[in-house]
């Protein structure tokens, strides 16, 4: 496409919240001593920053290999595991290097503590599936339900008495918000204890990626398509500016997109390296021509 002035700006919001930033520091530090070392699962939803990791030495494995394992070194991230996972490591002689976000560690040791007794329910609000749930299940041995959205509760014929719901860090607010109202009207409950357990960086990243998607004529969302929180960021962000396209990396962007656009946002996801959106910027850049 022909250059043309535009604005390229990067959302300064946008980066690593505070958990993952831990959890690379954490690899990076071990990967320095020289040993083999492996994490368990992705140790952020980002391809490009797993990639540069794995280029430094680290080794990803699933739960299977891990389960094959003994005598090594095996990263846990952020997003915590379930007691099993400690347990497996214990029995085979492996070192975990506990690399769980401390308001991850905070929510396990409050589900845990939480009422479990036979007229009492434990429901999460989350992704089913997600690797923070299964996290958070495993401290109650998998005694909770489990609602992505106010749909599944549609199935649900009755609650117990007393009800503690917890949420997903990353859960969307307003989806949090309509779940708790639902369970309100549908449980002839004793008690409901609602706990806010949403991350507050998820919580401000929702305010200002609003503010920056109205900001921008188009915005490029750097992201992997498999993190929750990157999906919930670039759909507030399209649906405050339906120009919101997103990508990977620089190799994905559509230029012919952008032929009459004046100011070009670029933002990410809580998982999405500073760095990636700094290439992206210098490729848009160079492509079209800033002022
Ligand atoms: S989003 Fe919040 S809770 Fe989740 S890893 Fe990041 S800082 Fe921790």
């Amino acid at each position: 496409m022909n250059a043309h002035n535009a604005t390229v700006e990067i959302d300064s919001k946008a980066g690593f919240c505070q958990g993952v930033v831990n959890a690379i520091r954490i690899a990076e530090n071990e990967l320095q001593k020289g040993e083999k070392i492996y994490c368990l699962g992705d140790i952020v939803h980002n391809k490009t920053e797993v990639e540069r990791l794995k280029s430094l030495g680290l080794i990803t494995i699933n739960y299977n290999e891990f389960e094959k394992l003994s005598n090594c070194k095996v990263i846990v991230r952020a997003h915590g595991e379930p007691p099993s996972t400690f347990n497996i490591a214990r029995r085979q002689g492996i070192t975990i290097v506990d690399a769980t976000c401390p308001i991850v560690f905070k929510l396990q040791k409050e589900i845990k503590a939480s009422n479990t007794a036979p007229n009492s329910e434990i429901i999460i609000a989350g992704k089913q599936g997600h690797p923070e749930v299964l996290g958070l299940l495993g401290q109650i041995e998998g005694n909770a339900r489990v609602i992505s959205s106010v749909e599944d509760l549609d199935s649900i014929k009755s609650f117990k008495k007393n009800l503690t719901i917890f949420s997903q860090t990353t859960m969307d607010r307003n989806t949090y918000a309509e779940i708790i109202k639902e369970i309100c009207l549908k449980a002839e409950c004793r008690q409901i204890n609602i706990i806010n357990s949403i991350c507050k960086h998820v919580l401000r990243r929702k305010d200002a990626i609003i503010a920056f998607a109205r900001a921008h004529q188009a915005v490029l969302f750097v992201s992997s398509p498999n993190s929750s929180n990157g999906m919930y960021l670039f759909n507030l962000c399209k649906k405050e500016n339906s120009r919101t396209f997103l990508i990977s990396s620089a190799e994905e962007i559509d230029y012919s997109l952008f032929a009459d656009t004046q100011t070009i946002g670029i933002s990410g996801a809580t998982s999405t390296p500073m760095w990636l959106m700094e290439q992206v910027a210098a490729i848009v850049k160079e492509k079209i021509g800033t002022h």
